[in-house]
């Protein structure tokens, strides 16, 4: 194999001479109590081999039953997803030898997904819109999980001895198969990325799944093919397999351009294959050839009848969806009053459920925003974490901002409040009273402090006093310095003047 060889093409020249196709296959696997085929449950993170039947370990004599509810979260993606839903669809055996499928096949669907010709709308960060058309979405099972020890890739080749779990074995799965995504151009890595991250906020509000990318509970196989120009026929693919994070997903597909080309440029050929995706290398290296299907020998699955989802029910399922992420989207910003661009730089910072939250806290939209998008941004940057990961709550930020409606704190103490508050020093209101931040609201101390402030600064004194209002801001400044900002400037503004008119 020549490919761990090829010197990569830069990627905008990569791009200038080729015209990237992508594919992209998706599995998500579904949020149900009880597995795809039988009554194990399918949960996350049980002792191994615990949550299994003998239908889940494949033993001779065991007999499969679709999972209703399954099917019903299949049928809400498909529809999710524009697809038709098809009047009768089969189950298959997809045969294959590995050991984390006891079977030694996977029940899935071949001929007859459930949904199919379907698309959805990915939203750009610059707030464009790229249409990835939808082949199919079929049901399936997952596979139990192979761990290889002793060897320095966690791959089988090397190890010492594998253990295989099977609690994942049977987990319902729905994969979602797109067709040829062309047009994208140089941004294919952004399109890539961008379609696997609508799925999972699609999962999420379908409530199908808990869709956590970290659990692998979305997994991205993303092909990709260069050709010449865009009226050239497809060229050859590779597959890039279980791909988990949206940025991955970005960078594989950006690795893979730059690897093709190198490959095209040198006069190879691309092979046919899968490749695996390292995270902390950022390459694709060669897995194995992949197989066409026919070589998986389907054959409908016999021990299943077909599935034949009544149009009446399928129109119940379709009038329950909930609103889903974009429309909700575009809802929210015309409650919230932003505009384009500060709307798309919210939903970029994964602030909107954020914002949501702090706006249900009782702060005003505007406030919402200036907190998650000014200061708290800022810190999120500097510890390089999302927003959500801050040690801080919406409903923290409603009650800061209450304080500050109050008049209790101004913006710049609002600020030490929020350090505190990062600082685990407790609840606005906690950390105002340990730090003593309230605005000095009596005049008592604000005269003294004024006074010593005129005391020290006799020319400027003179100055006011002869009508001469330009050096006031001097005196304003040394008392807020001397309450330590604790101050209300406009009252310390009225308070100097009766005090020099009345000298
Ligand atoms: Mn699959």
């Amino acid at each position: 194999m020549t490919s761990t060889t090829t010197e990569l093409v830069d990627y905008d020249d990569a791009i200038a001479r080729f015209d990237p196709v992508l594919g992209i296959e998706v599995h998500v696997e579904l949020g149900t109590r009880t597995k795809m085929f039988d009554g194990a449950p399918a949960g996350f993170g049980e002792e191994p081999n615990t949550s299994v039947t003998p239908v889940s370990l494949g033993l001779p004599g065991s007999l499969p039953v679709v999972n209703g509810t399954a099917v019903e979260y299949a049928i809400r993606i498909g529809l999710a997803l524009n697809c038709q839903i098809a009047e009768s669809c089969r189950f298959a055996r997809k045969n294959y030898f590995y050991p984390d499928v006891p079977k030694n096949f996977q029940t899935s669907q071949y001929d007859e997904p459930i949904a199919f010709e379907g698309h959805v709308d990915v939203e750009l960060e610059d707030g464009t819109t790229f249409r990835v058309e939808i082949e199919r979405a079929h049901m399936e099972e997952d596979a139990g999980k192979n761990t290889h020890v002793g060897g320095a890739t966690g791959r089988i080749h090397g190890a010492e001895y594998s253990l295989v779990d099977y609690n994942r074995a049977g987990i319902p799965l729905v994969e979602i198969v797109t067709k040829p995504i062309t047009g994208a151009g140089e941004r294919a890595p952004e399109v890539a990325r961008a379609y696997v991250q609508t799925l999972r906020d699609l999962f999420r509000a379908l409530e199908v799944s808990e869709a956590r990318m970290e659990r692998g509970n979305v997994r991205a196989d993303v092909n990709v093919s260069l050709r010449p120009t865009p009226d050239s026929p497809l060229g050859t693919r590779t597959e890039t397999k279980n791909v988990n994070s949206f940025r991955s997903v970005e960078r594989a597909v950006r690795y893979e351009i730059s690897r093709q080309a190198g490959v095209l440029d040198a006069g190879g050929t691309i092979v046919q294959e899968t490749r695996h995706w390292h995270e902390d290398t950022g390459i694709t290296t060669s897995g194995r050839i992949k197989s066409d299907a026919e070589d998986y020998r389907y054959f409908p699955e016999p021990d299943l009848v077909p599935i034949a989802p009544d149009r009446a029910w399928v129109e119940e399922i379709r009038a329950s969806l909930p609103e889903l992420p974009a429309a909700r989207r575009r809802r929210l910003q015309g409650e919230w009053g932003y505009a384009d661009a500060e709307m798309r730089d919210v939903v970029n910072a994964g602030a909107v459920e954020l914002i949501e939250a702090t706006t249900a806290a009782g702060a005003s939209p505007a406030a919402a925003r200036k907190w998650w998008m000014g200061e708290l941004a800022r810190t999120a940057k500097q510890q390089e974490v999302e927003l959500a990961e801050l040690p801080i709550t919406p409903a923290q930020i409603g009650q800061l901002q209450r304080l500050v409606d109050e008049g209790r704190i101004n913006d710049k103490l609002a600020r030490q409040v929020l350090e505190g508050v990062l600082a685990g020093e407790g609840d606005p209101e906690a950390v105002v009273q340990a730090r003593g931040l309230e605005v000095v609201s009596d005049d008592g101390p604000l005269l003294a402090a004024i006074d010593d402030a005129l005391a020290a600064q006799p020319d400027i004194a003179d100055k006011i006093r002869s009508g001469n209002l330009g050096p006031v801001g001097a005196i304003i400044g040394a008392v807020m310095k001397a309450t330590r900002g604790q101050a209300d400037a406009g009252r310390v503004r009225e308070l100097v003047l009766e005090r020099v008119q009345a000298g």
